[in-house]
Order: C-alpha cells, then structure tokens, then sequence
C-alpha cells in the first residue's frame, strides 16, 4: 500500500485507483467487492486493524465488509441513513435494476452494524460529515489539521469509462439523488481539501479545479 499522508494509505488495486480502499490508522475504510477480500487481506496483513467503516453502502463499497468483519472479528460502521441496506432489511438506493444487477456481481451479504455514524462524530482523527445524495448516508471523512478528505462516490475523480483522472459526478443511475449529491459536492469542495481521496480515480491535490467543478454544476 501506498502512503499519501501521515496515517493515510491506499491499498493497491488492479486497475490502480479503480475500487480504492484506505487505511487511516487502524481503520480501514471501506471493502470493495467480495471478490477483493484476498486483495485486502493480503495487504492488511501484520497490521492491526481496529474497525471497517464504509463511506456508503453500495456493493463496490461493501463487498468484502461480512468476509473481513466476520473473519478477523472486526466492528463494522456505517451512517445510520446506510444502515437498513447493510444489514439488508431495505434494498440499497437507489433501488433500481442497474443496482440490482451491480449487486449480483459485486455484493457482499448483509452485516450487521455495530455503530451507527453521525455528522460529528470522530473517527481516527478524522470528522465525520454527512454528505447524502449519491446514497442517504453516504459521508465524508475530513481531517481539518492537513485539510485531507476521503469521499466515497460523492465525486470520481477518474472516468469510469476510459479510466483517465479528472472529475466527474458519480453516475445518475447509480445515485439516490443527483441535486441532492450536487450539494455535497459543494459542501466537499468548500472544505479546500488539499488531498482529496475518492473511491474510484487517483489522489485529487488540487482544491481550485474542485471549486470550479463544483460551482459548474450549480
Ligand atoms: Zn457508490
Ligand atoms: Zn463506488
């Protein structure tokens, strides 16, 4: 894995940047697909591990979460909003049949929750902020000492078509709410990160082509 700031790595992946997963601390934030549990165990190995947060709750993000949670005996966390479609007691949103389809590809089974997140609450020396739209309690993890941010889907910061860098919203079918995303967008590039850390695309470093990014969708 690699270093990108004090405390915060991302693991490798093949293609690189495509399904990111992080370490900040000892915790891991999120899973993957359940076809990366090998990929991630591989990496986390000899390190210990406290907890598995997810950004969000969609199958990209929670795939290895059951495998890794039940195996090493770890807590997993999530937003409340994300909670219900973890533990599988309401479909993941948007509930449509190209998630559905994402879903039997990529999903792992329910888990359940061991804390519920709110806006707030602090986790590795990290703020949790809620940041719903692309799902209802998707968030972002903002560290305001170095100004670093790990985001989830709120922004990609590669086409997930060519795989080239540059930012994107997350796409419309896969995002409960398009206006409500475009305001954390918003909300995410006020922050000024100085690192940006998305789920899918490479490190983001630079704050003025968010703001513009953002302020293109208003
Ligand atoms: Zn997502
Ligand atoms: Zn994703």
């Amino acid at each position: 894995m690699q270093e990108l700031a004090p405390d915060v790595w991302q693991l490798h992946g093949t293609p690189q940047h495509a399904i990111n997963v992080f370490l900040i601390g000892d915790v891991l934030i999120d899973a993957a697909t359940r076809w990366s549990t090998r990929r991630i165990l591989r990496q986390i190995c000899g390190r210990s591990i406290s907890r598995l947060v997810l950004t969000h709750c969609h199958p990209d993000h929670q795939g290895a979460a059951a495998a890794l949670c039940g195996g090493l005996s770890l807590p997993l966390e999530c937003h409340a909003l994300d909670v219900p479609a973890m533990e599988g007691l309401e479909p993941m949103q948007p509930d449509s049949w190209l998630l559905w389809c994402s879903r039997q590809l990529y999903a792992g089974p329910p888990y359940r929750v061991s804390r519920q997140l709110k806006h707030g609450d602090e986790i590795a020396g990290f703020q949790v902020l809620h940041a719903p739209g692309h799902t209802p309690g998707e968030i972002i993890l903002f560290r305001e000492s170095d100004r670093v941010a790990i985001a989830g889907d709120v922004v990609n910061s590669m086409s997930l078509i060519t795989l080239r860098p540059g930012l994107h919203e997350p796409p419309a079918c896969f995002t409960a709410d398009v206006a409500q995303n475009r305001r954390s967008i918003q909300m995410l590039a006020d922050l000024e990160p100085s690192l940006l850390c998305v789920g899918h695309g490479p490190p983001w470093r630079d704050p003025q082509r968010l703001k513009e990014f953002a302020s293109r969708l208003r």
